[in-house]
């Protein structure tokens, strides 16, 4: 195991209110990436596939709720399947003059980024990040003048921001081609990522300023490397970016103000730094990486049989939800070390309670625990250790008593896959 400086705890979402909009910042897995989002209509990310028999688990938050895990996502936020293109801007200041080439800042993230998206979509994403600035765009004024911070609002720092990016991109860039927008900020303007993250994401944004007649609605914001000293920055540093776009795609922040453990290391929505990690299957259905034919709906009394195949894998029966309301239920899903997970240690089965009535950042998924209080089987930096070896195997249930839920693991097969046995009474 490398030597390795241990990341601090991160920080919770900042809340902010502004203007008559609802409109929340929240912020990324760790210190801090807000996330803001406005209830005014745009276009829409694709809905996921509909079914009847999956209407009772197509959950929903209520009008409070600003960022929800509810199905299908609300208006607003980027497209998540087809063709997608990313503006990528990198961006200088006078006060942080970009080091190097603009472009070896866009190769710290790219291919890595568009191909984490074709892996954890099964290829739904074809994710183009493009670069009509190939140079470093520098801004009129120091980064100081912008007032930027970790939790910092959209206004006015941001907002002034961005419109000195608009302006100063407008001349080369027709803002319409575009998706969203990412800005790659040179590295050495604000804190170290160590100490402060002040990456974010201001999403479903409709209050943005305007370009080539369209708000920049979608943008993400990168900082500094977050280089943990493990050695590994190279290879996973560029995970705080796919995590910024989920929230572009309409993703709450899964970390909470305590950190990772409501989630752990199951979700790039809960931590973004360490080794590589995928989404939870919830979040495929939700972007619409999941057909109908792959989702499970456990409404009715009885007991129901799933087979199902692990979820880094293309094809075959992903996820079963157990509705517990019009506003939450069960997950369950297989989870093994393959395509993005590379850092499972005790495959199996996970199950988590997803909550479209919490909101980002306040814990809308819980994963279940299979070994309490174990510690965690994972020896790698920075991935939360506890719920590490949280997945059930065969023999294992999951019960609620409560409500008369109960979830067996019966068997694994050896295609890798897992059957498992839902009783509702
Ligand atoms: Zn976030």
């Amino acid at each position: 195991m490398p030597l390795s400086r241990r990341i601090r705890p991160r920080r919770a979402a900042a809340l902010a209110s502004v203007t008559a909009l609802t409109f929340v910042v929240s912020t990324s897995a760790g210190t801090g990436h807000p996330t803001a989002r406005s209830t005014a209509a745009g276009a829409g990310p694709v809905a996921p596939a509909r079914g009847a028999v999956l209407g009772p688990c197509m959950i929903t938050g209520g009008h409070a709720i600003q960022l929800s895990e509810g199905v299908p996502t609300g208006t607003g936020y980027s497209r998540s399947t087809g063709t997608v293109r990313a503006l990528t801007l990198m961006v200088d200041f006078s006060d942080a003059p970009g080091p190097g080439k603009a472009l070896d800042r866009f190769h710290e993230f790219f291919p890595k980024t568009r191909q984490w998206f074709r892996t954890a979509s099964y290829g739904r994403l074809d994710y183009r990040p493009e670069t009509p600035i190939p140079d470093w765009l520098r801004m009129p004024k120091p980064f100081k003048a912008y007032g930027i911070e970790r939790g910092a609002p959209f206004d006015s720092g941001y907002r002034n921001l961005v419109q000195d990016i608009v302006s100063a991109a407008d001349p080369k860039v027709d803002f319409r081609e575009y998706d969203f927008l990412n800005v790659l900020m040179t590295p050495n303007a604000g804190p170290s990522a160590l100490d402060t993250v002040l990456s974010v994401t201001f999403a479903g944004n409709t209050e943005a300023p305007v370009a080539d007649g369209v708000p920049v609605a979608n943008a993400s914001f990168v900082y500094s490397r977050q280089d943990d000293g493990s050695g590994s920055y190279a290879r996973t540093g560029y995970r705080v970016l796919p995590h910024e776009n989920g929230h572009v795609f309409g993703l709450p922040d899964l970390y909470t103000q305590a950190g990772g453990g409501a989630v752990g290391h199951w979700d790039i929505m809960s931590e973004d730094w360490g080794a590589n990690n995928d989404l939870l299957g919830w979040h495929k259905w939700k972007l619409g990486w999941l057909d109908a034919s792959q989702v499970g709906c456990t409404s009715r009394h009885g007991t129901t049989a799933y087979t199902l195949t692990p979820l880094e894998r293309a094809g075959g029966p992903k996820m079963v939800f157990v509705p517990l309301s019009g506003r939450t239920g069960y997950a369950v899903e297989v989870r093994t070390r393959a395509g993005n997970d590379e850092a499972v240690c005790r495959p199996g089965v996970l199950i988590y309670k997803v909550d479209a009535n919490v909101d980002t950042g306040m814990g809308p998924v819980k994963v279940y625990d299979s070994r309490r209080d174990s510690g965690g089987c994972t020896r790698s930096p920075n991935v939360h250790a506890e719920l590490s070896d949280a997945p059930f195997t065969p023999g294992e249930a999951f019960k609620d008593p409560k409500r008369g839920i109960r979830i067996t693991v019966v068997g694994r097969e050896a295609s890798g896959s897992y059957r498992v046995v839902v009783t509702r009474r």
